[in-house]
């Protein structure tokens, strides 16, 4: 490691609009609710905003530009097996994955129960411990499109540093 110099941060942010007869899956955790996320690969919005978080503080773009939406590759796509990828590309990059937080915002359901689940599997997806990585959950108290239940959010930063080859 390069010492202080060598450290990076990054963040990410990203949303899913809820629709019907999806699964609901955040940091790869099936939640029992009544409504899922929709999008291309399997909508899972904290894996999604912790892999722009870990390529934000490598400058390596977003996930959109690694795993485009257009590909039928990814269509239902596993996220954490995306989370994976991006994780050795950071590591390919000369990058050791330090510490990671984030926060998902949502009315409903209640994800408490579910956080250590989900801790475990983005820890295993970016091979890292998992006192290394925080998942918390906040609703917004009613207000905006998390309030009034049309999707949620999640935002993640990340502390990478450059292993000095
Ligand atoms: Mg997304």
């Amino acid at each position: 490691m390069e010492g202080l110099s060598g450290l990076r941060i990054g963040l990410g942010y990203d949303v899913h609009a809820f629709a019907p007869d999806r699964p609901l899956i955040l940091g790869g955790v099936t939640i029992p609710h009544h409504q899922g996320l929709a999008g291309h690969s399997d909508a899972d919005v904290l894996a999604h905003a912790i892999a722009d978080a870990l390529l934000g503080a490598i400058r390596g773009g977003d996930i959109g530009k690694l795993f485009p939406d257009t590909d039928p590759t990814y269509e239902g796509a596993n996220s954490l097996k995306l989370l994976e990828a991006v994780a050795q590309f950071v590591r390919e990059q000369g990058y050791e994955i330090l510490d990671v937080d984030s926060v998902i915002a949502a009315q409903a359901p209640k994800l408490s129960p579910h956080r250590e689940a989900m801790r475990q599997n983005l820890a295993d997806s970016m091979g890292v411990p998992v006192d290394n990585v925080g998942v918390k959950a906040t609703t917004t108290e009613w207000l905006g499109f998390e309030g009034r239940e049309e999707g949620i959010s999640a935002t993640a930063t990340c502390l990478c540093c450059r292993i000095s080859s």
